[in-house]
């Protein structure tokens, strides 16, 4: 089963990430997550992305897709995958499209949770992550490349007819149970 868990920043798309992997047993990719390792790593990755990280811009398209088409042909994703903050463009939508294309694979389901920005913002800055891009001003940075890049890759998905939105309001159970009930469908 490949998934994509889709949603602004804040969503919940970690913490419901980890959720599935538990429950499909099935691996869970997050991009960010690579990022800050390799940063945390200083490895050549990790001081390319670092400014880019801390200032809530993206990571070039070339670069991510490049990663993650690389990530993806780890034999622990044979089975199928969990993706949580890719793709966040069109372009890489696209080429992961290609990229899917090519392994004579498909997506299985497109989860975005839907969240009211208030309530991203005040996430955000209570989940005390010590992320350097969990501050006020970072996060209103965050959201508009949210509006500006990354919602369009919705319309992408609906022209697939893949999207399935999610009420991502709630406790993390009601929540979970909620994108299992659609990924059961
Ligand atoms: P996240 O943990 O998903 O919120 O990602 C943290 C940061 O990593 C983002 O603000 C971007 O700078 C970068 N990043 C993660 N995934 C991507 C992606 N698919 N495309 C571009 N930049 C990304």
């Amino acid at each position: 089963m490949n998934i994509i868990l889709f949603g602004p920043p804040g969503a919940g798309k970690g913490t419901q990430a980890k959720k599935l992997q538990n429950e499909y047993s099935i691996p869970h990719l997050s991009t960010g997550d690579i990022f800050r390792a390799a940063i945390k790593n200083k490895t050549p990755l990790g001081v390319k992305v670092k400014s880019i990280l801390d200032s809530g811009e993206l990571v070039p398209d070339e670069t991510v897709v490049d990663l993650v088409a690389d990530e993806l042909s780890n034999e622990k994703y044979q089975d199928g995958y969990i993706l949580d903050g890719f793709p966040r463009t069109v372009v890489q939508a696209k080429a992961f499209d290609a990229f899917l294309a090519k392994n004579n694979d498909s997506l299985d389901a497109f989860i975005f949770l839907s969240v009211p920005e208030e309530e991203l913002v005040k996430r955000i800055l209570s989940r005390g992550e010590g992320r350097a891009d969990d501050t006020v001003e970072k996060v209103k940075t965050r959201l508009s490349v949210y509006r500006k890049e990354t919602e369009p890759v919705m319309n992408h998905y609906k022209d697939q007819g893949k999207v399935q939105k999610i009420d991502g309001m709630g406790s993390i159970d009601e929540i979970f149970e909620r994108i299992k009930a659609a990924l059961d469908q």
